[in-house]
């Protein structure tokens, strides 16, 4: 049971609304886009759900459990930032397994773990190599790694591919659906971007202004956009 509801989320930032009262059920086992433009509250909402932020009203229930206060080393959560964070100074191996080894997985056990991780990546022999020798897909790629080692409930992804450019990011669109099938982990990610959004998601939350507009499957969404603020901020993928 992985699936995400948030119901009644309020949040303010030095008395600004920034989430105002946020509801939406992200299936088990899907990919769900959280699209809108920036500032519209997208990463507060993301960083709420993996427990690094409190709301100010509201609930978090993963796989029917309430989590609101749940602290966020026990929602069993894997995240990828935009920004890599790897840890320079350490393999490949040793960046996967951090998270294994601190919840005391050590040995042949932590191993098998980081080579099935990396082999779902694509990226094995690499164990041995420091993040500075791979390319940037290769690095988010064990971001990816790192993230799904632990086995987590739900994946949180906040602009992961950004970062990236135009080819390297089209080829990891693919990378990334195909390892979220093979995962079949409850996966949220969070874009600015319309047409990322629309080719990998099952379904698409559009935020503006701290409000879910519009929430469907991408062709839904994409032909009867609900607001006149859906229908331009996807006009502009065209
Ligand atoms: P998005 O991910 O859609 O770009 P964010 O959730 O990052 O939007 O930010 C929404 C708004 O909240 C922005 O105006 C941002 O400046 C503000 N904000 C986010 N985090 C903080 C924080 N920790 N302190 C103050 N303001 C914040």
């Amino acid at each position: 049971m992985s699936g995400v509801e948030v119901q009644g989320i309020r949040k303010s930032f030095g008395g600004a609304p920034v989430l105002d009262d946020v509801a939406m059920r992200f299936a088990e086992g899907r990919f769900t886009s959280l699209l809108g433009p920036s500032g519209s509250g997208k990463t507060t909402l993301l960083r709420i759900i993996g427990g690094f932020e409190a709301p100010d009203a509201g609930t978090v229930t993963i796989g029917g459990a309430d989590v609101t206060h749940t602290p966020l080393w026990k929602r069993r959560i894997g995240m990828v930032f935009q920004s890599y964070a790897l840890f320079p100074h350490m393999s490949v191996a040793d960046n996967v397994a951090y998270g294994l080894h601190r919840q005391g997985i050590r040995g042949a056990a932590a191993r098998a773990e980081v080579a099935r991780a990396l082999a779902l990546v694509e990226l094995e022999g690499f164990d041995a190599r420091r993040p500075k020798q791979l390319s940037g897909g290769q690095q988010q790629r064990v971001a990816l790694a790192r993230a799904i080692v632990t086995k987590p409930r739900v994946l949180l992804l906040d602009e992961p591919l950004s970062a990236l450019d135009r080819r390297l990011r089209q080829t990891m669109q693919v990378e990334l659906r195909r390892i979220q099938r093979d995962s079949g982990l409850t996966t949220i990610f969070v874009t600015h971007d319309q047409e990322e959004a629309l080719t990998l998601s099952d379904r698409v939350a559009i935020l503006d202004g701290g409000r879910i507009v519009q929430e469907g499957p991408p062709a839904e969404v994409y032909e009867r956009p609900a607001t006149r603020f859906a229908a331009t901020f996807l006009g502009d993928a065209n």
